[in-house]
């Protein structure tokens, strides 16, 4: 008996397990693949995932396997730097490999006491009063109390769930593989900047050891049921750039589609989804990892709470109230993006348009924050502009406030050094620190570091507390 079962251990699957292993909740990780994925594909994670990161203690060991880019030209990689003093200290991009990320997830996951079980897919499930009974492929039967569809976007817990998955269906395919060239970089500097003015969806980037990634519309490569050949990635390039650039010796060769999907729901009784499971689009602007992981940080915390048994009663619900807009947000602007990087006349006056107006720093703030998911506000009804938002990493008696969020537990920062978290102290963290730098007397801030409570009065702080950690210790 586990309390938790989790399908998948992609990053979101790998991120969740480690979350609820903050809480001692028993947790089984179900993966269908027996290794873990080997193609290089290079994401990027953005500020709030590296904030997340940050909170938990791992940034350090995620930092040294990646490379750090300046934050900015992420919206339809419309070439503009961030705009000045963006309230972070993790204010850039890092590039890193997904297998990479993956690995040191699934690692973190196991180190804090997750089980991993590879080579066995969920393939059935029933869910009853008490809990779920999972079926594996091999028709082994085990009981959790929830089971957790984090399968990604083909994901077999939607589908058996029968929870709708709306959107639009793929429009444009595009080729992404990983080869040698047979030329010198100058040639292909130049032919790529030549080839970007028209803005079309191609790339030929060095990456290390010889290798370059490729990147190349697959209009004309009609059969989707097959793996591309290194003949179609030729002819492609032959056709956009005139050239084929002698590439060679691929190591890996993919398709991906540009198909934008939501969950209706991401609930149903004891069994949600997360990550890619729950929504999908196209890659434009590198947001889909960075979601998956932040609704595993949003969820976590809330189901730990109801297997501990102190979570309120609308808690768990709270998840899918917070990020199913979330992710309509990444849906609608990655739908903005793919539009803006049509070749017709009326897209690309709009691109220039948009061009010009993220002059205004307001306008590229706006951008930047909404793919970096630092303007993120969740609705937690009337109050200051802080409510609702993250905390950004401040400085306090102790160092960094986010060095004291590791525990994954709620946290109290009290510049009036009057008040007190009382009988919720063994799910709250105290801080009375009149120094540090904030322009409000307290916050109350939950696990996933947004605030919940803003103010000085103890009896108001109380309220709040009951409404996100529950009852009182006796
Ligand atoms: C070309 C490209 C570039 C991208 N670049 C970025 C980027 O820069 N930044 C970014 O944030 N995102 C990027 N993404 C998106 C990102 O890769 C996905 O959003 C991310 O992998 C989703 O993670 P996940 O854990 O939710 O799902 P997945 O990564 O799909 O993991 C799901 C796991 O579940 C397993 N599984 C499936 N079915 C079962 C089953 N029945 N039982 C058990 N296990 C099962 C799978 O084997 C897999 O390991 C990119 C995607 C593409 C295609």
């Amino acid at each position: 008996m586990f309390d938790v079962i989790i399908a998948g251990c992609g990053p979101t699957g790998a991120t969740l397990a480690a979350e609820l292993r903050l809480h001692d909740v028993r947790v089984l990780v179900v993966e269908k693949e027996t290794e873990p994925a080997s193609f290089v594909r290079i994401v990027g994670l953005h500020i709030r995932s590296l904030e997340l990161m940050a909170m938990r203690g791992l940034l350090d060991r995620i930092v040294q396997r990646g490379r750090q880019r300046p934050a900015g030209g992420f919206f339809a990689a419309i070439p503009k730097p961030a705009p000045k003093g963006l309230d972070s200290a993790h204010a850039y991009l890092l590039g890193i490999p997904q297998p990479v990320i993956e690995h040191l997830l699934e690692e973190h996951a196991i180190e804090r006491g997750a089980q991993v079980r590879r080579g066995c897919a969920v393939a059935g499930f029933e869910q009853d009063d008490e809990g779920v009974t999972v079926e594996l492929a091999d028709g082994e039967q085990l009981r959790s109390r929830y089971l957790i569809g984090c399968d990604g976007g083909r994901s077999t817990v939607r589908k058996l769930l029968g929870v709708g998955f709306p959107g639009e269906p793929s429009r444009t395919e595009t080729l992404m593989g990983e080869m040698e060239v047979g030329v010198p970089q100058e040639e292909i500097t130049a032919k790529v900047t030549e080839i970007h003015e028209t803005h079309q969806p191609f790339w030929l980037r060095p990456f290390g050891e010889g290798l370059y990634s490729v990147v190349v519309p697959a209009a004309g490569v009609s059969d989707r049921a097959e793996p591309p050949t290194l003949e179609d990635f030729k002819r492609q390039l032959r056709t956009i750039a005139g050239t084929d650039f002698g590439v060679h010796s691929p190591r890996w060769l993919s398709r991906f589609g540009d198909a934008t999907r939501l969950a209706e729901r991401y609930r149903v009784g004891r069994v949600l989804l997360a990550g890619d499971a729950a929504h999908i689009h196209p890659p434009i602007g590198g947001q889909g990892l960075n979601l998956g992981v932040q609704d595993a940080f949003n969820l976590g915390w809330k189901l730990a709470a109801q297997i501990r048994g102190w979570a309120p009663e609308t808690l768990l619900d709270t998840y899918q109230a917070e990020r199913h807009p979330v992710a309509e947000d990444v849906l609608d602007n990655t739908r903005a993006q793919m539009e803006l990087l049509s070749t017709e006349p009326g897209p690309q006056a709009v691109r220039r348009l948009l061009t010009e107006l993220m002059d205004f720093e307001e306008v590229n703030r706006h951008l930047i924050e909404k793919i970096t998911a630092i303007g993120i506000r969740y609705d937690f009804g009337e109050g200051p502009d802080l409510l609702g938002r993250r905390l950004h990493d401040i400085d306090v008696k102790q160092g960094h406030l986010y060095g004291l969020l590791h525990r994954g537990r709620g946290l109290l920062l009290d510049r009036t050094e009057r008040l007190t978290v009382g009988g919720w102290s063994d799910r709250v963290d105290y801080l009375a620190d009149p120094t540090a730098v904030l322009d409000v007397p307290c916050v109350l801030l939950r696990p996933d570091g947004h605030v919940a409570w803003v103010g000085d009065d103890q009896q108001d702080l109380d309220d709040h507390l009951s409404r996100w950690f529950g009852k009182p210790a006796d």
